[in-house]
């Protein structure tokens, strides 16, 4: 059996919960599951329904981009993934969809706002949304460049990785990420409902406020950080 048979199992079925979850159309979106000791991933092949995905047809590439395992060409995202491992140390699963309402804020090139409770449950802060991507940089490798797009942007507003797991790209759409397998598909998920509930939220009141800070903080910390208390 192969040695990345359990990586490519946890890849099949990060990419399934993209289905399971109405997170797609088609084969749009792709997840990848990234293995630190032996520093690959394995990622979704390119344009397979994912009815027809399998552990096997799963692609395993290292951080150089080569493929290591894999009869199959990797989904055309494949270098943004690789680009995000590589400049976002600690994270273990990278999920990319359309989805309608992260893709909307997106196109509207709007970061999203710490409206209530749900997002502060998962985000001090607002969620952030890159400029468009130049010229220079779309025709030199577009999916490598997206993945520094996305690093630069939280370089430059000094957001850590580990505290913020989503970010919409200008135009484009949501990726998110999580420090397990399995937390970067929860985090679109979540990231769907936020944008919605933003949505409307702005909808009944356009000129609706951030939650006061305190209240970020509180529901931000019993969750995470030093002294979180929330679950079991
Ligand atoms: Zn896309």
């Amino acid at each position: 059996m192969s040695e990345y048979a359990k990586l490519k199992t946890e890849a099949c079925e990060a990419n399934l919960e993209i289905l399971r979850r109405n997170l797609a159309l088609y084969t749009w979106g792709n997840v990848s599951v990234y293995d630190p000791e032996r520093k690959v991933f394995a990622i979704k092949p390119s344009g397979v329904e994912y009815d027809k995905l399998t552990p096997a047809s799963m692609v395993v590439i290292d951080l150089e981009g080569r493929v290591i395992e894999g009869n199959l060409k990797p989904s055309s995202d494949t270098a943004t993934h690789r680009i995000l491992y590589q400049q976002f140390p600690g994270i273990r699963e990278i999920c990319h969809t359309h989805s309608t309402y992260a893709v909307s804020w997106a196109q509207a090139c709007r970061s999203v706002p710490v409206f209530g409770t749900t997002h502060a449950d998962h985000g001090a802060l607002d969620i952030p949304c890159t400029e468009y991507m130049g010229q220079a940089a779309v025709q030199n490798n577009y999916e490598l460049e997206t993945g520094l797009l996305i690093a630069e942007t939280f370089r430059k507003r000094n957001i850590n990785p580990l505290d913020m797991f989503m970010v919409l790209v200008a135009g484009h759409g949501p990726f998110t990420w999580g420090n397990d397998a399995g937390k970067a598909v929860y985090h679109a998920v979540v990231l769907e409902e936020i944008c919605k509930m933003a949505f409307l939220t702005l909808s009944l009141n356009a000129e609706a406020a951030s939650l006061p800070d305190h209240i970020i903080r509180k529901h931000w910390e019993r969750k995470h950080g030093p002294n979180a208390y929330y679950g079991q």
